[in-house]
């Protein structure tokens, strides 16, 4: 249902938008400065999957291409901006980058005193496991910039055995390991579910990070959650888990310095 084409998509409802979260004029040279310390770098316009929900779903990808000419353009960012101090690998997936582009890539990084992390924004491993590879683990911890994985997992059956063993392979290497969820009308918005999920991440030794709310992109309403409804699981979450396991519920709103919690 995450990835399957749906004829809902053709459902066209006020306020579903191409671009959401106003990045088409936001960006330059495959690189978004939307928040303060955080620089954030479409690394790749590919993913394993197309995403239904995708709030990128119409993003001119091909315009945003992250190449040479793009990297000295953002080191220059970040040397010219003495508040930014994390770097975020984005896309499309930046697992779709080989280990070989990220440690070069990683290596211009490591040369700028200012930054502190490296962040790295992945729906990849869920699909292809076998990509946490442990040769990239080692040379992100090895890494002066603290590392952390983000990975985008919806639902408990997402984590499978292959991922599990995956997931402890980078732990064991030190790299954090956080989580970020979209709230998904008949995929993930039932509290048993989103229960089951951070217990199930804890235990593949991931965080709940966010839970977010949809972006509203055009062609993806019917996955759309009331507020309401939001707030009321994320009310049962709090019940039924520890507080380290309720991830925190937010939504992207184009031009606010942060996320925004409801
Ligand atoms: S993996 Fe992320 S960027 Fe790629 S299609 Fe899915 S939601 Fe979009």
């Amino acid at each position: 249902m995450q990835v399957m084409p749906h004829a809902d998509e053709f459902i066209e409802r006020d306020g579903f938008i191409a671009d959401p979260l106003a990045e088409l004029n936001a960006g330059q040279y495959g690189v978004l400065h939307k928040y303060k310390s955080r620089v954030l770098v479409i690394l790749r316009g590919g993913c394993a999957i197309n995403c239904r929900y995708c709030f990128r779903r119409h993003f001119p990808y091909a315009d945003h291409h992250f190449g040479p000419a793009e990297l000295e353009q953002l080191i220059e960012l970040i040397q010219n901006d003495a508040n930014i101090n994390e770097v975020i690998l984005s896309g499309g997936d930046p697992l779709m980058a080989t280990d070989k582009q990220l440690d070069q890539l990683l290596t211009r990084l490591e040369q700028l005193p200012q930054l502190k992390r490296i962040r790295i924004h992945s729906r990849l491993p869920v699909v292809l496991p076998s990509r946490l590879t442990q040769e990239l683990a080692h040379r992100l911890a090895a890494s002066p910039l603290q590392a952390i994985l983000v990975l985008h997992i919806n639902h408990p059956q997402e984590i499978s055995p292959a991922l599990k063993q995956g997931l402890a392979l980078w732990a064991d290497a030190g790299i954090t390991l956080l989580n970020q969820s979209v709230l998904l009308a008949q995929i993930n918005a039932d509290a048993d579910v989103l229960t089951e999920l951070c217990e199930a991440l804890f235990a593949a030794r991931v965080l709940p990070y966010y839970l977010h709310q949809l972006d509203q992109v055009a062609g993806a309403s019917h996955f759309a959650v009331s507020d309401e409804v939001a707030r009321a699981l994320l009310h049962q979450l709090q019940v039924n888990l520890p507080g380290f396991l309720v991830p925190k519920l937010v939504r992207e709103i184009a031009g606010e310095p942060s996320k925004t919690p409801l």
